[in-house]
């Protein structure tokens, strides 16, 4: 049982208040009474062990016990450039990489791209990255970024890290390409693939082909065999 409370606010205060759909889910749907502990996240990557102090119908006051630093963030950042795929299969995407520790998502607009999603969407999709916060214990939320055209992606996100770009084309993904201590860059195309001057851009600005192996993966499972090799490489590192 999560009992695990976001809370967007600064946390050095003796006590504070939780209200709306997290004060709802502790009283109603967890039924947490005075006296109860619970941990609050601020989504920047602070937690804190809070003990409930009083409640009312619709909100709880907490007595803030002692402040934390998330020990399940990467080392250094994952960032997911990903063409996005139809229907529910974004939100799938969107909760696992989450759970998988991605720091920061980009939507791609390519050329061949069919998706692109609106403002409702990407709301939709924040919602969901704090539920998987809640669930998975990370204190700091996964950033969904604008949709972005594949040459802004490259151009500004390449030069952040080392940067893999899945194509079947590429060396197969090896744990000897990641170097220790550098932010890691990860490109998902669209259904229909890159197209050839896409790959020679992102090529061009230092960016590796990378074959999964030899079936041909939906976006989504394209996008989370690469955040789950990168992030198992970061283990223990
Ligand atoms: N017909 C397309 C397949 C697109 S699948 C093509 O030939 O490229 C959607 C995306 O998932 C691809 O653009 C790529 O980024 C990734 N992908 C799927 N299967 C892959 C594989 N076996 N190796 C590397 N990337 C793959």
């Amino acid at each position: 049982m999560s009992r695990r409370f976001y809370l967007p606010q600064a946390f050095d205060v003796p006590r504070l208040v939780l209200e709306g759909a997290e004060a709802h889910h502790l009283l109603h749907v967890l039924r947490l009474g005075v006296g109860q502990d619970v941990i609050l996240f601020d989504g920047r990557g602070i937690e804190a062990l809070a003990r409930i102090e009083s409640v009312s119908q619709s909100t709880a006051e907490l007595q803030i016990q002692e402040l934390r630093t998330a020990a399940t963030e990467t080392p250094v950042p994952i960032i997911l450039g990903t063409a996005v795929p139809k229907g529910d299969r974004f939100g799938w995407l969107v909760e696992k990489a989450t759970e998988l520790g991605v720091a920061r998502l980009v939507p791609l607009n390519t050329q061949r791209s069919i998706v692109e999603p609106g403002a409702g969407k990407l709301e939709k999709m924040r919602q969901t990255v704090v539920a998987a916060s809640k669930q998975s214990g990370r204190s700091r939320l996964m950033e969904i970024g604008a949709p972005t055209s594949w040459r802004e992606f490259v151009e500004r996100e390449f030069s952040e890290g080392d940067a893999f770009i899945a194509h079947p084309s590429g060396e197969l993904l090896d744990q000897k390409f990641v170097a220790p201590a550098r932010p890691i860059v990860v490109a998902i195309g669209p259904e229909g693939g890159f197209t050839e001057a896409e790959v020679a851009f992102a090529c061009e600005h230092g960016g590796k082909l990378v074959c999964l192996g030899p079936r041909v993966l939906r976006i989504e499972t394209a996008a989370l065999v690469m955040a789950a090799f990168f992030d198992q490489c970061q283990t223990g590192k």
